[in-house]
């Protein structure tokens, strides 16, 4: 048996104003669960607790719950002393009590066919991945897509693309899912990670329903010159200085002895918009013995297309970028854009590693920098820290040059092809970012991604600089100290 103490959000509507969290402690088996506590303290000390809760082992997913701010099934997390358990972030009805009607009622009906058919093997192994829902609406209680559009949300997505893959099912889904906000979608990531069942929603429903969208002909305008773009240049932006590429050689050495050789996936917006950002990562590199290597015909690596759902070109591109660096015997391809390296570890087939600027320096190790006297905040790429579960290096970088505030990790809006395609909707979240930001008192905003760092700058009156471009200002300011001390 063990003693747990627990902060747990009350709130009647028909008494209380706002919510408030009440502190219990109780005796519990160990090993216990979320849901065990949840069970002492209404047992033994508060019977008007409100919370639900039906087969308690993972099947129902009626006792879903944030702790620590996490939506996880409150029979399965394990119970831990100072954790808050509050209710999803959802309409609350009393205490952890969520109002379920609205998002239970967006999830699609079938239309069957008026011959019965039977599904084959194929068809039902199709359908595998998206059939295992069990409505627990943790997904849907994290959607940034939902908080600023009428999006009806991951869960209703899923749903829409297993009965598209469902023969019986006589209804054309697509579009009743565009009507539905399908292309609202940031691909944020964040419904797959909150799912208790780790439905991949954002790659295997809402990419797929694109993808037939795109075969109905239904693909939004913008994203389609997106798609033309590729075509034409091989890159999915326009060029407005000269590119990253015009301004380096193929391979660059370090200034000291070599501690690896990588080769460098540069990404359209490193190379068309902002070189400078991406020649600061080559001095950081340099200076810390990585030797690099760029193969001047390498082109997008596909993630706008696959995001949104055109995949005609996308072989092609796969082709060319692995016969860039397989060409030149390289091993490891180091990517500093999240969307690229989110891309090439998880869309492509790659004979060689690949591997994020954060994950790299971190790995071998950086030359300290000098501190400087700034408070910064972080914000965390979708891609990079739901995509490549990149958390800590980051951070880890980070307070070696400077003082870090947090911030919640929320989308910023920009990805997914909602930046293009949905404006108003990238502007609603750009400015919640900015909000956040404000919150902190930080004076400057870093980043690990280029759709995010032009796309945070819009929305915010701090300077957004790349991890990279503030770890060159700690190596500037350090070589002008032994520069000023001799
Ligand atoms: S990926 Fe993000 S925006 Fe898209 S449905 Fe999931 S939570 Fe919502
Ligand atoms: S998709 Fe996953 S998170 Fe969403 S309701 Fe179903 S089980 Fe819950």
């Amino acid at each position: 048996m063990k003693e747990i103490m627990v902060k747990v959000s009350r709130f009647d509507p028909a008494k209380d104003r706002a919510p408030r969290l009440e502190s219990y402690t109780v005796t519990v088996n160990g090993g216990a669960r979320v849901l065990h506590v949840l069970h002492a303290i209404h047992d033994e000390i508060d019977p008007t607790l409100a919370y639900r809760f039906c087969c308690a082992s993972g099947q129902c997913g009626s006792c879903a719950v944030r702790v620590n701010g996490e939506p996880v099934l409150a029979c399965m997390e394990e119970a831990r002393t100072g954790s808050v358990i509050e209710p999803l972030k959802l309409p609350v009805k009393k205490d952890l009590i969520v109002d379920l009607l609205p998002a239970l009622a967006a999830l699609p009906p079938i239309q069957p066919k008026d011959e019965p058919v039977m599904p084959t093997k194929q068809q039902i192994d199709a359908i595998k991945p998206l059939r295992s829902c069990i409505e627990c609406l943790a997904c849907v209680s994290v959607c940034p897509a939902m908080d600023v559009t009428s999006f009806t949300g991951p869960t209703a997505m899923r749903e829409e693309m297993r009965l598209a893959l469902d023969p019986r099912d006589a209804r054309n889904r697509i579009p009743d899912a565009i009507e539905q906000g399908l292309f609202t979608c940031t691909s944020c990531q964040a419904c797959w990670k909150a799912c208790p069942k780790d439905i991949e929603i954002p790659g295997k429903a809402i990419e797929k329903l694109r993808a037939l969208a795109n075969r109905q002909g239904r693909t939004l305008p913008r994203h389609q010159e997106v798609a033309a773009l590729v075509r034409e240049t091989g890159r999915s932006v326009t060029r407005e200085k000269p590119t990253l590429l015009e301004q380096v050689g193929e391979v660059i050495e370090p200034y000291g002895p070599v501690k690896a050789t990588v080769g460098f996936f540069v990404g359209c917006m490193y190379n068309m918009r902002l070189p400078q950002t991406a020649l600061d990562a080559i001095e950081v590199l340099r200076r810390n013995g990585i030797r690099i290597v760029i193969p001047h015909e390498q082109i997008c690596c596909g993630s706008p297309l696959i995001r949104t759902g055109q995949l005609d070109y996308l072989d092609t591109l796969k082709r060319r970028n692995i016969e860039a660096f397989v060409s030149r015997n390289i091993g490891t391809v180091l990517t500093m854009c999240a969307g690229c390296g989110s891309t090439l570890k998880n869309d492509y087939r790659t004979p060689f590693k690949v591997i994020d600027i954060n994950e790299l320096l971190t790995q071998y190790g950086i030359e300290p920098p000098a501190h400087l006297p700034v408070k910064a905040t972080y914000h965390d790429p979708c891609h990079l820290m739901r995509g490549q579960g990149i958390r800590e290096q980051p951070r880890k970088l980070i307070r070696q040059v400077v003082d870090l505030v947090e911030m919640p990790a929320i989308c910023c809006g920009s990805g997914g092809g909602v930046r293009s395609g949905n404006p108003e909707e990238a502007a609603a979240l750009g400015s919640r970012r900015g909000e956040e930001i404000k919150k902190t008192g930080a004076e400057v905003v870093i980043t690990s991604c280029p759709f995010c760092e032009f796309h945070i700058a819009g929305h915010t009156d701090k300077p957004v600089k790349n991890i990279a471009t503030v770890l060159l200002e700690g190596y500037k300011e350090k070589d002008r100290k032994v520069k000023s001390a001799h």
